[in-house]
């Protein structure tokens, strides 16, 4: 959406807030991401250069994300974002059906932190295996093991699930 409407980072790192809060206004949040979005382009243009984090896949995935956490408004799963799924790096974003999901399965405690389940959950998948994860974790997330009124009975992890309601 943004690029379609501006056409180059360049051009929204100097564009006003208003248009830039117009042109992502379906996602919600559109004034306080524009100011993000500005501040980070802004940011990463006057320590590179140039607006490209291009430089990232020469570091290694701790590196790249410690520079990334530095950028203004950029959390674990924002950046962790970046990393899989723009600079292939086996990185796990923990969105919140993972969140929730892993709790239920008992991949981590319930008082877990947000911050504390990008670290747990890291350690428990195999790089290889990120990707897939993230992916099926969603799913599994969306589709079955819903906020309200999981599907237990039709969950294919039901037997091995400690909040199993069957
Ligand atoms: S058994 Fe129920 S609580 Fe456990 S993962 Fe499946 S849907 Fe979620």
């Amino acid at each position: 959406m943004l690029m379609s409407t501006f056409g180059s980072w360049e051009t929204i790192a100097s564009a006003p807030i208003q248009e830039i809060a117009y042109a992502i206004r379906v996602g919600g949040l559109s004034r306080i991401k524009a100011v993000r979005i500005k501040k980070i382009l802004n940011q990463i243009r006057d320590k590179q250069g140039d607006i490209s984090l291009d430089f990232l896949s020469l570091l290694d995935a701790s590196e790249a994300k410690d520079y990334l956490l530095r950028l203004p408004g950029v959390g674990e799963k924002t950046a962790n974002c970046v990393l899989l799924f723009s600079l292939g790096k086996p990185c796990l974003p923990v969105d919140t059906h993972i969140f929730r999901v892993a709790k239920r399965l008992g991949l981590i405690d319930t008082r877990t932190s947000i911050k504390e389940a990008h670290r747990l959950l890291q350690q428990q998948v195999p790089p290889s295996e990120v990707y897939q994860f993230h992916i099926h974790m969603i799913e599994h997330g969306r589709k079955v093991c819903h906020a309200r009124n999981p599907e237990c009975d039709r969950c294919i992890l039901s037997n091995d699930c400690p909040s199993a309601l069957v």
